[in-house]
């Protein structure tokens, strides 16, 4: 996602965060050290009182991370791959490299997020409870108390606004999940589940101009300004849903076969950098090259894989080098529908997908090949066989 930074890697999936969460992070803290532990325990100094509010957010922010490692690893058994989880506003988003492959994954998939938030949230309260903090109790006592009573509710919260039945949130994606496991129609249940995730964008629109000019609330600037943001990209992120969905019903019946360029070069992997250069990538200005053993695809070098070698390493690198290897590849098979393929091209930002049939390399499969098949199709009017 533009805008985010990697900060960890954990169990392989690398944790990136986007620049919203900084500011949220920032609100979080001066929330927590202005209101919420002053008014509790009114006698804490300043310092003793931002550092609490620091720490707080931090753990809230790896629940946050808990709660998308939980979607990640329930997708890992399932087979899906997850490249990273991007924290954001309210809660993060797992990259996943495909769809989920049936209504059963989606449904553990989806449901492992908020099961998570409500254990952590559980265990805050129940900690809270034990501590018993007020003002006259020991200091250690007014911390654990005071830090677990602000992460109990708060994981409860974002569990509770994660089932929101509205797609891309947790609920929608069960929502979908329990329409698709019995209708058996995917596309359908996607478009009412995310028609419900703009609904719901709606009424937290609606609430957010009820705050910002004080309709049956009390007026609050920052509360409004934040509903409007979370509507903005809640809806923004069921309309791309939308879309993808629209678009893989307007390929429809259309396969990966029927597409695919069979007349292609590749380069054998001990093949140094620069000869490729001069030999294929500049006569033949291409932006990326299946590298194949024999007939077998072991890897793919991209522009962005050369542009990483200096000039003078030119002579000396060979290919196999600086190569995304095949087993890190996102490759179609050439009787996958159209619809599939569109997807791991939107998951990576590839410019081709190498296309597979039983572990040869047969065809490669071009971005701009698809983009203008699927322009023409929507220009003659013609929907996809389904
Ligand atoms: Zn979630």
């Amino acid at each position: 996602m533009p805008g985010s930074i990697r900060i960890a890697r954990i169990f392989g999936i690398d944790i990136n965060i986007h620049f919203s969460w900084i500011v949220i992070f920032f609100f979080l803290v001066t929330n927590l050290s202005d209101s919420f532990y002053p008014d509790q325990f009114p006698k804490w100094s300043r310092e003793k009182t931002f550092v609490v509010s620091a720490v707080s957010a931090l753990l809230f922010f790896a629940s946050v991370v808990a709660h998308e490692l939980a979607h990640s690893l329930v997708a890992r058994r399932f087979q899906m791959s997850v490249s990273s989880i991007t924290l954001f506003m309210l809660g993060g988003v797992a990259s996943l490299k495909s769809e989920p492959p049936s209504a059963k994954a989606e449904l553990f998939m989806a449901a492992a997020g908020p099961l998570t938030s409500i254990v952590i949230g559980v265990a805050g309260l129940a900690i809270a409870f034990a501590a018993d903090a007020n003002q006259t109790s020991a200091s250690w006592r007014q911390v654990v108390g005071g830090v677990a009573g602000y992460l109990g509710p708060i994981n409860l919260i974002v569990a509770v606004f994660n089932l929101v039945p509205g797609f891309p949130l947790d609920g929608g994606r069960v929502l979908r999940a329990a329409i698709w496991g019995i209708t058996k129609d995917r596309s359908r249940a996607t478009g009412i589940a995310a028609r419900g995730g703009q609904l719901f964008a709606g009424l937290l629109f609606a609430a957010g101009v009820a705050f910002l000019f004080g309709i049956g609330v009390p007026q609050n600037n920052v509360q409004g300004l934040l509903y409007g943001f979370i509507a903005y990209f809640l809806w923004n992120a069921a309309a791309s849903s939308l879309q993808q969905e629209r678009l893989a019903s307007v390929v429809g019946g259309t396969t990966v076969g029927s597409l695919m360029t069979t007349d292609f070069r590749s380069t054998p992997p001990a093949v140094m950098v620069g000869q490729l250069i001069r030999d294929l990538v500049l006569p033949m200005n291409l932006r990326a090259i299946p590298v194949v053993s024999g007939d077998r695809l072991v890897g793919l070098v991209t522009i962005g894989d050369l542009r990483k070698v200096e000039q003078d390493r030119w002579p000396a690198t060979p290919v196999e080098e600086v190569m995304t290897p095949a087993s890190e590849l996102a490759t179609v098979s050439p009787d996958d529908p159209l619809g599939a393929a569109l997807e791991r091209f939107g998951a990576d930002d590839l410019p081709l997908l190498p296309v597979i049939k039983d572990s040869r390399l047969v065809g490669l499969l071009y971005r701009e090949a698809v983009v203008g098949y699927v322009r023409m199709r929507e220009m003659v009017g013609l929907q996809g066989r389904r």
